[in-house]
């Protein structure tokens, strides 16, 4: 029989808790959202300034269509580069005071394509244990020589910076960890990789338009900058759409558009996305009370969750998660809130750490203060009952 091994992966991924499945999505991207047929209360998304089904946004998204049709057609570098693309670039350029901006598809794509492109058989990438995914794969692909260092452990990073033998070095990190909510501290790791000569690549996709008084994420967060420094960050998660970038200097970004597969070989993201970008850009400046706002949700968590039966992770940023250990007992809590009409999702090894399950809550502006109240009470009630 063919296939019968999978069907025996599958049965063993079953029986320990981990086979995921999909929920099936029938209303925009918001707090309050339809699921399987059902209204619930969710704390799922990244759309940490709730963006993602903005009016102006869909109104920008309709005109793009309307001026550039729907699909882009080509890659950047034959004919898929439009004008709407290109001015988005400039303005992502002069947002984060650098000197360019190129865009890639995705997160997942950019993080390849910046690595691959940079460091080759004979170097060294340097990654926190608990960098994202695309980071190490990214890392895999440019054949470099791979150090996972210890989540923040800038012991443990000098250590194998100071006995490298290879020439040119790059250390990655998660701006906001994806499933921790902690911050990398920028501007030790700058002093180091200043210290042994290696270049940062820091993703920000957790942090950009959510960090910073005005949105420009950890750059801002710190008041950081530094020629060493490849910033990159998504554009499907705070900034409401799709996509992601890499802003530096000219020649990293030069060197990228000539020499990222993935930039290459891909087709442009549909244009129409890009001036639904320009529009999330002028409301990371227009609507600045959406960071204020998150920022009280984020409080109010805190304040109204019974810490003495509930343990979040220790994090200042919209991803609070909280810790329950094993797989089972994520998916029964999940499954009580559920059922109850709140939607948290359980995120389970191999994301994170064997023995560490637990419920990511994402926070955003478009949650009310209700909304968060809610759901502290909600699981405040359920500590009562275990
Ligand atoms: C989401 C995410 C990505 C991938 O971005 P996509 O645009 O979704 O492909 C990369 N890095 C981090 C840290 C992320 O959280």
């Amino acid at each position: 029989m063919p296939f019968i091994d999978l069907e025996e992966n599958l049965r063993e991924l079953e029986a320990q808790g981990l086979l995921r499945s999909r929920r099936i999505l029938e209303s925009a991207q918001g707090a309050h959202v339809t699921v399987d047929g059902q209204a619930y209360l969710a704390f799922c998304s990244n759309d940490y300034l709730g963006l993602a089904a903005h009016p102006a946004l869909v109104d920008a998204a309709c005109q793009g269509a309307v001026q550039y049709g729907v699909g882009a057609g080509a890659s950047h570098l034959i004919i898929g580069h439009t004008a709407a693309h290109h001015q988005l670039e400039t303005e992502l350029a002069q947002f984060l005071q650098q000197d360019a901006a190129l865009l890639f598809s995705t997160g997942y794509m950019a993080n390849l394509g910046i690595v691959s492109a940079l460091m080759g058989r004979n170097d060294l990438v340097l990654a926190d244990k608990l960098n994202h995914a695309s980071l190490n794969d990214a890392a895999q692909l440019s054949r470099a020589r791979l150090v996972r260092y210890n989540h923040l452990d800038l012991g443990h990073l000098e250590r194998s910076l100071a006995t490298a033998s290879e020439r040119k070095k790059l250390v990655v990190t998660d701006a906001v960890f994806s499933m921790d909510g902690d911050i990398a501290p920028l501007p030790a790791l700058l002093a180091l990789c200043e210290r042994y000569d290696a270049y940062l690549l820091v993703d920000d996709a957790h942090g950009f338009g959510v960090l910073g008084e005005q949105g420009r994420g950890i750059l801002e967060h710190f008041g950081v900058d530094s020629p060493r420094l490849i910033y990159m960050a998504t554009l499907g998660k705070a900034a409401g759409v799709f996509g992601a970038f890499v802003a530096g200097n000219a020649s990293l970004i030069q060197t990228l558009m000539q020499g990222a597969r993935t930039y290459i070989y891909t087709t442009a993201f549909p244009p129409l996305l890009a001036v639904a970008l320009r529009a999330s850009l002028r409301l990371f400046r227009e609507e600045a009370w959406r960071r204020e706002h998150l920022r009280e949700l984020i409080a109010d968590l805190k304040h109204y969750l019974r810490t003495e039966c509930w343990q979040l992770l220790p994090s200042e940023t919209p991803i609070q998660p909280l810790l329950v250990g094993g797989n089972k007992e994520a998916v029964a809590l999940s499954d009580a809130l559920r059922s109850r009409g709140i939607l948290v999702p359980v995120i389970r090894p191999p994301t994170v750490p064997k023995g560490q399950a637990r419920l990511r809550i994402s926070l955003s502006a478009a949650h009310s203060k209700d909304d968060v109240r809610k759901l502290a009470e909600t699981l405040n009630a359920l500590a009562a009952e275990r």
